[in-house]
């Protein structure tokens, strides 16, 4: 199963494709979290990609194509994948389309999270993500047990730097321009599907198993 999802930053894209993951058993796919591990180890991919997710704005397709396109070729993404944050511009999902086509496959499933703009800037100013194993909380609807301590591997837990509200308003702008029109891109492909973004954790990914199947 090829899933892609889709939705503004802070729709609760990542905290979805960790439960279809597990529960469908295939490899979760962040290119956020990708380029945030590179920035923590230092490399030159994670100094390029830095400068620009500080400023709320798209890595470049040059330094974002490749990298998936490695990365899901990859053994274990045979039986497929969820892909989460990718593709985030009509050439990304074209390179994608791409290089399916060329081993005779094509994505089956691109679900957008819908969530208002409205709820988009609460989201993220309450996300706290741990550096260390990528895991998410937030401190009103999914705290951590203890404050401030990833639940998983014990790492103190951060407000990302791009989750500060000057900049969150400025992903939201990229994300209008650049990114909605995949959802008119996957509807043309009949691929396209809604969920409602805004109701608890739980009923969301109940209404994802509902289209993905049991
Ligand atoms: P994305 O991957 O789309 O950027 P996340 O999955 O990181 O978004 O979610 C953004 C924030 O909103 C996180 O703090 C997460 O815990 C919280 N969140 C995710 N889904 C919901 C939901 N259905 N209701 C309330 N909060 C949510
Ligand atoms: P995310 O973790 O998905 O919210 O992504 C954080 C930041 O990483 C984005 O604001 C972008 O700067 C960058 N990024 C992640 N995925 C992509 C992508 N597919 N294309 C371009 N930039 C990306």
């Amino acid at each position: 199963m090829k899933i892609i999802m889709l939705g503004a930053p802070g729709a609760g894209k990542g905290t979805q494709a960790k439960q279809i993951a597990a529960k469908y058993q295939i490899p979760h796919i962040s290119t956020g979290d990708i380029f945030r591990a590179n920035i923590k180890n230092g490399t030159e991919l994670g100094k390029k990609a830095k400068t620009y997710m500080d400023q709320g704005a798209l890595v470049p397709d040059e330094l974002t194509c490749d990298l998936v396109m490695d990365r899901i070729q990859q053994e274990d993404c045979k039986n497929g994948f969820v892909l989460d944050g990718f593709p985030r511009t009509i050439p990304q999902a074209e390179a994608l389309d791409a290089a399916l086509t060329k081993i005779g496959q094509t994505m089956d499933y691109a679900i957008d999270v819908d969530v208002p703009d409205e709820n988009i800037v609460n989201r993220m100013s309450g996300r706290r993500a741990c550096l260390n194993c990528g895991a998410t909380y937030h401190i009103v609807f999914n705290p951590t047990k203890v404050e401030g301590k990833c639940d998983a591997c014990g790492n103190d837990t951060v407000l990302r730097d791009d989750d500060k509200p000057e900049t969150v308003q400025k992903r939201l702008s990229v994300y209008h321009e650049q990114t909605q029109p995949l959802i008119d891109y996957y509807k043309k492909q009949n691929i396209l599907k809604s969920v409602d973004g805004t109701l608890p954790m739980d009923d969301v990914f109940a209404a994802i198993v509902d289209i993905l199947g049991e």
